[in-house]
């Protein structure tokens, strides 16, 4: 999560003194050798960026996300990497308010001209808004909240993966929330969707940010109430009753996902 002493904002006015530079070349996030932060002067030899934007303060110090579009050549002396493979090593601060600028960026490049005239649009200087100067439409960042859920029957978890997952890796379902509806519903309709069971006693977890490219995960606990597990085609690869001590890979410690299942396995272990 943002570091507690970080303050988000939003602005085109760039602060005096040395930010923290969160780069990123296409949607690559550049590093040093060490895999700190660049300093400003060491991009200086990639020239005029495509956005230089204050995205809030980590204490009093400015975080500003710098960019360069894809192709762009990383400066001697910095290594460009993907913001996953920065987990754990890039340190928690660092990463999770590049994973603000992450979001950011992709909201800038998706917003350039309006969706409903066409016109190009105009940045606000001090809000995150992308504005048309034609019909005055103002477009915000696009966060998505999507239900995780992680089902237990006695012992067994209940557990699957999609066809995107590394092999061999399964995890607790997740699901987009539709317009119109509530989390709640979208737990249960998610899960009746993809493996065809009933549950009830939701219990509230955590959430979290997920720059890929910009969900919001909240995470339930769950309980079986009936139904023979059936994966939904296209969705859900496979899916199973997995006991806590015959657990298949399960994900990075990155996600909310693997949270969730360490909090049930530590509370069945007891
Ligand atoms: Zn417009």
């Amino acid at each position: 999560m943002l570091p507690p002493d970080f303050t988000p904002c939003f602005s085109t006015a760039l602060p005096a003194g040395e930010p923290l530079c969160f780069a990123i070349i296409g949607d690559q996030h550049l590093v040093t050798p060490e895999t700190g932060l660049p300093a400003l002067a060491a991009l200086v030899p990639l020239g005029s960026p495509e956005v230089d934007v204050l995205i809030g303060h980590l204490g009093t110090t400015p975080c500003r996300l710098i960019a360069w579009p894809d192709g762009t050549a990383a400066p001697e002396g910095l290594a460009i990497e993907g913001l996953r493979a920065l987990y754990g090593r890039l340190g928690d601060d660092a990463f999770w308010i590049s994973a603000r600028a992450r979001q950011l960026l992709s909201w800038l490049r998706d917003h350039r001209h309006c969706g409903r005239c066409g016109t190009a649009t105009t940045v606000a200087e001090h809000e995150a808004a992308a504005i048309c100067p034609a019909c005055a439409h103002r477009m915000y960042p696009r966060v998505s909240p999507a239900m995780m859920v992680l089902i237990r029957r006695g012992r067994e978890l209940l557990l699957a993966r999609s066809p995107h997952f590394k092999p061999g890796m399964y995890s607790a379902l997740a699901g987009f929330v539709e317009p119109g509806e509530t989390l709640e519903a979208c737990v249960h309709r998610e899960t009746m969707e993809e493996v065809g069971v009933t549950i009830t006693n939701l219990r509230w977890f955590a959430s979290q940010s997920w720059p890929f490219p910009h969900s919001l995960m909240l995470a339930f606990h769950a309980d079986y109430v009936a139904g023979d597990i059936v994966p939904q085609e296209g969705e859900i690869e496979d899916a199973g009753w997995f006991d806590i001590d015959a657990l298949p890979e399960l994900p990075g410690p990155a996600s909310i996902a693997r949270r969730l299942l360490d909090d049930a396995l530590a509370e069945l272990r007891g």
